[in-house]
C-alpha cells in the first residue's frame, strides 16, 4: 500500500499499517519541509479545548488520542515531555480561563510566584499563572526523524515522489496536509481549507521548563530556543513569512517575556488544512481503496496516533474504536443524518 505524505499523520499512520502486517511504501517529493516540521509540537488536549472555540466540544476525544501518545512514543523513540503547561496572564484573563476549564469539568493549579520563576525564568512580573499536568509536547524535528527511522525500521520504504493516484496499490492512504494534488482522487479533499501559521523562534532563548499559554500567544521551549506561535490565518495557503501578520506574536512575546523586546527571532511558517468542524478526516473514502488521513488543523500532532489508529483499523478490519464515527470523512455528505458541520 502507499502512504501519500509523510508529516505527523502519513509517518503515524505507516508504522502502525506495518505493525499491523502492511507492506508500506511513504511517498513525499519534499523531506521535512511541511506543517509537522513548523509545528510547536504541544500535545494540549486541555487548553485547547479550553481556549479554542472550534473544539471546546472534542475533549474527550483530544485527551484519547494524548492518551495514546505514551504508546506511540516508546514504539517510536519520540520524547514527550510531560512537565505541563502554564496559562499565563492578568488576573482577569486567568479567571475567564479557570471558568472555561471549570465548564470542562477541569482545574488547574494556581502557581505561587516563586514556582512560575522556577519554571519560566524571566517571565513578565505582573503576570499570574494556572498549571495544567495534562498537556505535554514534543520537539517535532527530532520526532519526525524518529518516526521515520521506526517506520524504516518496521520495512517501510520511502520514495521521494508525488502519489498521482493509487496505482497498482491495493490501498493509498491520503495524509497530504494541505497539499491539493490529489482532489480528484478522493472528492473529500474539497472539504478542506487552509490555515497559514506564522511562528516564531528565539534561538538565544531556552525559554524555561513548561510551555506557556498567553493572552495572543503560546510560548514553547525546545532545544531549538523559544517557539511563540501561531497566527490563524484562514484561507491562505502559502509559505511567505509576512513581517505585518507576525506583529502581534512579536508583541505578545514581549509581554511574556520583556528580555524578548527586540531579540532577534527567525520566523517559519506552514499550512495546516482543516475540515468545516475542526476535526480530521480519518477513514474510508468514498473512492475506492482510498483512506484519508487529513484536515488535523492546528493539532495534528496531538491527533496523529489516533489518526493512525483508525486509518490501520480500516486496512485491518479491526474495531477503529469509539471515536472513529466523528472523524469519518463521510460525515460532512449532505444525505448523511446527524452530521456535525458547523
Ligand atoms: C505554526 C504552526 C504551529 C502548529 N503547532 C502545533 C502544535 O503545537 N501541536 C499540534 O498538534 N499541531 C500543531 N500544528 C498543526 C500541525 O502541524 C498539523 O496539523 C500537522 O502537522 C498536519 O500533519 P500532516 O501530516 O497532516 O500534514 P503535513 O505535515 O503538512 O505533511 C503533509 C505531507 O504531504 C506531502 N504531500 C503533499 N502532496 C503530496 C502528494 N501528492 N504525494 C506525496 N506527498 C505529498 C507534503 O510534502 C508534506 O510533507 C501547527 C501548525 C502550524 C502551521
Amino acid at each position: 500500500m502507499i502512504v501519500a505524505g509523510a508529516g505527523a499523520l502519513g509517518l503515524s499512520a505507516a508504522l502502525a499499517l506495518a505493525d499491523a502486517g502492511c507492506s508500506v511504501s511513504v511517498w513525499d517529493p519534499t523531506e521535512g519541509s511541511n506543517a509537522s516540521a513548523v509545528a510547536a509540537g504541544m500535545l494540549a488536549p486541555v487548553f485547547e479545548a479550553a481556549l479554542d472555540a472550534e473544539t471546546t466540544g472534542d475533549l474527550d476525544l483530544l485527551l484519547a488520542a494524548r492518551n495514546l501518545w505514551p504508546g506511540l512514543a516508546a514504539r517510536a523513540g519520540v520524547e514527550v515531555d510531560r512537565s505541563g503547561t502554564a496559562a499565563v496572564g492578568s488576573e482577569a484573563w486567568l479567571a475567564e480561563v479557570r471558568a472555561r476549564l471549570t465548564r470542562l469539568g477541569l482545574r488547574g493549579a494556581d502557581l505561587p510566584r516563586a514556582m512560575l520563576d522556577d519554571l519560566a525564568p524571566g517571565i513578565a512580573p505582573d503576570l499570574q499563572a494556572l498549571l495544567v499536568r495534562e498537556d505535554w509536547r514534543l520537539e517535532p524535528g527530532p520526532a519526525l526523524r524518529a518516526l521515520r527511522q521506526a517506520a524504516r525500521a518496521a520495512g517501510v520504504e520511502f520514495r521521494a515522489e508525488a502519489a498521482r493516484g493509487r496505482g497498482q496499490a491495493d490501498w493509498l492512504v491520503i495524509a497530504t496536509g494541505a497539499g491539493p494534488g490529489l482532489i480528484d482522487v478522493a472528492p473529500e479533499l474539497r472539504r478542506l481549507t487552509p490555515i497559514k501559521g506564522q511562528i516564531l523562534r528565539f534561538s538565544d532563548v531556552r525559554g524555561g521548563r513548561v510551555s506557556l499559554r498567553g493572552e495572543g500567544a503560546y510560548a514553547v521551549p525546545g532545544s531549538g530556543g523559544l517557539a511563540v506561535g501561531a497566527t490563524m490565518e484562514p484561507g491562505l495557503d502559502d509559505a511567505r513569512i509576512d513581517p505585518v501578520a507576525l506583529q502581534p506574536l512579536v508583541r505578545a512575546a514581549g509581554r511574556l517575556f520583556p528580555a524578548l523586546e527586540g531579540a532577534t527571532f527567525a520566523a517559519a511558517a506552514g499550512v495546516r488544512a482543516a475540515t468545516p468542524d475542526g476535526l480530521p478526516m480519518a477513514g474510508p473514502s468514498a473512492a475506492p481503496g482510498i483512506i484519508l488521513a487529513v484536515g488535523a488543523r492546528r493539532n495534528g500532532w496531538l491527533l496523529a496516533p489516533l489518526v493512525a489508529q483508525v486509518v490501520t483499523a480500516c486496512v485491518t478490519g479491526r474495531d477503529p474504536g469509539p471515536y472513529a464515527p466523528r472523524l469519518d470523512p463521510a460525515r460532512f455528505e449532505t444525505s448523511r443524518i446527524g452530521g456535525r458541520a458547523r
